[in-house]
This record gives structure tokens, C-alpha cells and sequence, in this order.
């Protein structure tokens, strides 16, 4: 494969970004709910060419138990990279990256949840990212709280997620993967739409306090947005289905579910 070249100009001078987009507009999304047989809750998303699966299970036991917290169920979430979702193979070992992504996305989420209701308990949310092509993290958060609501998890909302930037002067949302490695900053975010409040804010480059803030009210349009794909995909869903046959789309490779050890757990920041 030939090595990735950087681009003259990540916004042309008609406008447009490289894949022809607005600054403004976001990466065509489908949003899908009930993908797998096993879990209790799944969804799929694709944000262009990111393509990520999100599998949840719980409230059940909790192993091992020395993580059991007393007052609220653990939530436990492991993001992951197949080998083959970016151009040079990825390390089938997990990362720092992994272990810091899963981090901050169960931290996005848990704001979301009513875990108090189910001390001494689990919740497992496995995501796996079939094909990376920037926003991720985001892209991940939007499928796993689909997930979690398909499982039945109590929660306030539904927690949807976009990254903003800048590129080449330019403020734009929904970063694409040469505008994540190119442009000169990106803000990773999630909200509860329902409050407004920020569960995720990442910052990589620098940005005026006016750029930054201009970008998060940016943000916070296109989180309203996902939160009603989110909603319509839940809608779907249960429109769709008949509560006894567990839903799924009978063709998914169960395979992609493999391989998520205990090693790379992130949940708790205590
Ligand atoms: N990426 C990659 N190889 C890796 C990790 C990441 O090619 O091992 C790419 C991938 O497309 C990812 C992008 O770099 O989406 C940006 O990664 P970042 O850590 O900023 O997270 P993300 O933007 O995906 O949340």
C-alpha cells in the first residue's frame, strides 16, 4: 500500500472540504439497533467510512470481584481495533490508545446511566471498530448508548458525540481521518441533550478561547442532530421487532465479538 501523502489544502478554495463536505456538515451516519444475537443490547454505526459494533450486556455478576462497587453497578467498557480497520495493521495487542479511549467513553456515558440502580453488578459494553477513518471515540459513544438502551439499561438520555476542529483557519464538525491527522486541532465531544451537560471535551491542538468556543457551540448542534438518528434508530428498533426474538440482523459475523480480554478494561477513574 502506498504511504499516505498529506494533503496541499484541507479545504479548497471553494469551501469545501476534501471529501466535498461543507465545514458544517457531518459525515453521511446510519445508525443501526439489535445487530447482534448474543448481547443483551447492540448497535452498529456508520459515520462515512467508520465503521464501528457495539455490544452491551448486564447488570450481571461481576467478575472479578474485587472491582464490585457497593453503591452502583461497575460499568465496564472496552473499545478496540480490529487489525485490519486502518491502513498499516494495528497491533492485535491492546494500547495505551485502547485502554485511554475506553476510559473516556465510559466516563461519557456514565453521567447517562441510572448504575445506582444495580449495586454490585456489571454493565459490559464491547466496541469493536471494524474500520477507523476518524472520530472513532465519538462514533463509539453514539453506538455503545444505543446499545446500552437496547439492553434495557435505566437511563436519562441517549449520549450522542461529534468532534470539531479547524483546518486550515476553518472551523468544521465531524472530522474525517486526514483532517483528524492534518488539520490544526480537534474537540472531541458528548452531551445529555437533555440538560446541555458536556460528558466528554478532549482538546488536541490549540484553539482560541473564541475559536474553542465557537467550535463546542458547533458541537453542540450536530449532538443535537445524532441525538435524533439516535432516536429514530431506537425507533426502528422496536417498530420493527417483536420483543421475544431478540432481534438481530441473522448475518452478522459473530467472530467480531472475539478476542476482548480483561486486560484492557476501563470503566471506573478511581
Ligand atoms: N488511527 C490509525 N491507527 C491507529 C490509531 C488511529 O490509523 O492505530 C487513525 C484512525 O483513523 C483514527 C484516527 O487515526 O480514527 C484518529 O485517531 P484518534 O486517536 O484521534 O481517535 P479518534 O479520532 O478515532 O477518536
Amino acid at each position: 500500500m502506498s504511504p499516505e501523502v498529506k494533503p496541499d489544502f484541507l479545504i479548497s478554495p471553494e469551501g469545501l472540504r476534501l471529501d466535498g463536505r461543507r465545514p458544517d456538515e457531518l459525515r453521511p451516519i446510519e445508525l443501526k439497533v439489535g445487530v447482534l444475537k448474543q448481547a443483551d443490547g447492540s448497535a452498529s454505526i456508520k459515520q462515512g467510512k467508520t465503521y464501528i459494533i457495539a455490544a452491551a450486556y448486564g447488570p450481571r455478576e461481576l467478575h472479578p470481584k474485587h472491582l464490585t462497587l457497593n453503591d452502583r453497578a461497575y460499568l465496564r467498557v472496552v473499545y478496540r481495533m480490529a487489525t485490519f480497520s486502518v491502513p498499516d495493521r494495528k497491533r492485535p495487542a491492546p494500547s495505551r490508545r485502547e485502554r485511554e479511549i475506553s476510559m473516556v467513553i465510559a466516563n461519557a456515558l456514565k453521567p447517562s446511566l441510572f448504575l445506582e440502580e444495580f449495586p454490585r453488578t456489571v454493565v459490559d459494553v464491547f466496541i469493536q471498530v471494524i474500520q477507523a477513518d476518524g472520530g472513532t471515540r465519538c462514533a463509539a459513544i453514539n453506538a455503545a448508548s444505543l446499545a446500552l438502551a437496547d439492553a434495557g439499561i435505566p437511563m436519562r438520555c441517549l449520549v450522542p458525540s461529534v468532534a470539531v476542529g479547524k483546518a486550515d483557519g476553518v472551523l468544521i464538525v465531524d472530522l474525517g481521518d486526514e483532517e483528524d491527522k492534518y488539520g490544526e486541532g480537534d474537540v472531541p465531544m458528548a452531551i445529555l441533550p437533555t440538560t446541555n451537560d458536556i460528558t466528554l471535551l478532549q482538546q488536541d491542538g490549540s484553539f482560541t478561547r473564541e475559536d474553542l468556543m465557537e467550535a463546542m457551540q458547533s458541537g453542540l448542534q450536530a449532538c443535537k442532530y445524532i441525538h435524533e438518528l439516535q432516536k429514530d434508530a431506537l425507533k426502528r428498533a422496536f417498530g420493527s421487532r417483536s420483543p421475544d426474538d431478540g432481534g438481530g440482523d441473522d448475518d452478522f459475523d459473530d467472530d467480531l465479538e472475539t478476542d476482548l480480554g480483561e486486560s484492557e478494561i476501563a470503566g471506573e477513574d478511581e
